[in-house]
């Protein structure tokens, strides 16, 4: 691909012009074999920030992605769900509801990432058990999925490569912030997983890609109708991100959370909520009456907490390590320099802390003891810093206290 075309291709995104499904398919290929480079595709994607893209370049362009690579297929009856989150800071609901919808009876093939800049990554919670396996080759997910009705895997080189180039270089060049390149790069990987059906959950708020309700409204609906596109059934709920999920933020510490509440039927009320509420829609989508009530049932009975160690042991995991894994006694408390309200939690400090916590060890991490909208005295517990005192400043500053009650967030902005 010559050069001047490109460039007439960027000036045209530039100056506003939609681009037809063809040329998104040229510009995909000639990236990945080189012909067209770094340089160009950057200036790209900032047109695309800048401009948008509509529906149908949206599509155009999420197939082109998905082309680059393998994807997978599941030949049986079986209705297959994924689920994707945005991205959060101490999210563990993927590792609660996927066994939740499988010991329902639906079959999940969940993709997952690693933690990415302040946002956790599910691979990485459930590597702290030991032997886990999540470099799954493609043959052995779908083989697993069939047999245990669940598997979480990373997403290997050969999966949408040109999602993981372009990825790369959007997050070099400050072009992540464009609605139709997040739709289709997280849709691309949903649809070359092979799945039925999707759930999206879009997160919301100051530690969110999407910081207010219009913009992840705007999202979700795109990631819905990117989705339908291609055959899926889609749904999407956009959920707060304006502070930590459940009360733990680090890898082992979240994972100790997710063993708790699926053994115990209970926990922190808004994770436990999100998950349940996940779960309800992920069967749905699978036609299961009763959603809300079936997933609670395996929850409280014991049939979830069973499927997660099912799923453990088929990817290697030692399922004794797993119940043995304990938070550190070594403990830090970080109290309220004064009487006052709980104003707002800064929940990219907390991620960026517990990342640098579980590079000392995976185990260390922070729990939350107060949330937004709490009052507290001064000397009152905001957080507990577990097995090192190494980020007790940062996680001190992440707690913003003042005079007047902020109002508390919804946990639910919309559903698509
Ligand atoms: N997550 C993704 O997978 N891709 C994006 O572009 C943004 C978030």
């Amino acid at each position: 691909m010559e050069v001047t075309w490109m460039r007439r291709v960027i000036e045209r995104k530039r100056d506003g012009e939609r681009l037809e499904a063809p040329v998104w398919q040229s510009i995909v290929q000639s990236y990945m074999d080189g012909a067209v480079d770094d340089a160009q595709m950057a200036a790209l994607a900032m047109a695309c920030v800048w401009r948008g893209l509509d529906l149908d370049e949206s599509v155009a362009l999420t197939r082109a992605m998905v082309d680059s690579g393998a994807a997978l297929s599941f030949h049986g009856e079986a209705f297959v769900v994924d689920k994707h989150s945005s991205g959060g800071v101490g999210d563990i609901v993927s590792l609660v509801a996927v066994p939740l919808v499988a010991a329902c009876g639906v079959k999940v093939a969940k993709l997952s990432g690693r933690a990415l800049g302040h946002t956790g990554g599910t691979i990485d919670k459930l590597e702290t058990i030991d032997g886990f396996d999540a470099m799954l080759s493609m043959d052995a997910f779908v083989r697993q999925v069939e047999e245990v009705g669940c598997a979480i895997a990373a997403q290997t080189g050969d999966f949408v490569p040109a999602d993981k180039r372009l990825y790369l270089l959007r997050d070099h060049t400050a072009t992540v912030a464009s609605i139709g390149l997040i739709a289709a790069s997280i849709v691309s990987k949903k649809v070359a997983g092979g799945a039925h059906g999707f759930v999206f959950d879009v997160k919301c708020g100051s530690a969110a890609f999407m910081r207010n309700p219009h913009d992840a409204v705007e999202l979700a609906q795109t990631l819905v109708e990117v989705s339908r596109a291609f055959g899926r059934r889609a749904r999407a709920l956009v959920t707060d991100m304006n502070e930590p999920l459940g009360r733990y933020v680090g890898r082992g510490l979240e994972l100790i959370e997710a063993r708790h509440l699926l053994q115990n039927g209970s926990g922190e009320e808004r994770v436990l909520e999100a998950s349940l509420v996940i779960a309800a829609e992920m069967l749905e989508l699978a036609g299961i009456p009763d959603a809300r009530a079936a997933a609670t049932a395996a929850l409280r009975g014991g049939a979830g907490y069973d499927k997660f160690c099912q799923l453990v042991r088929a990817q290697h995991g030692s399922v004794a390590s797993m119940e043995a894994l304990r938070v550190p006694e070594r403990c830090f408390d970080v109290p309220a320099p004064r009487d006052g309200y709980v104003t707002a939690i800064d929940a990219v400090a907390l991620g960026y802390a517990a990342r640098e916590l579980s590079h000392e060890h995976p185990m260390y991490g922070i729990r939350v003891e107060t949330r937004a909208g709490d009052r507290v005295a001064a000397g009152d517990v905001l957080a507990r810093v577990f097995g090192s005192d190494a980020q007790l400043e940062a996680v001190a500053q992440a707690f913003a206290i003042g005079t007047e009650r902020a109002e508390a967030h919804p946990f639910l902005y919309a559903r698509i």
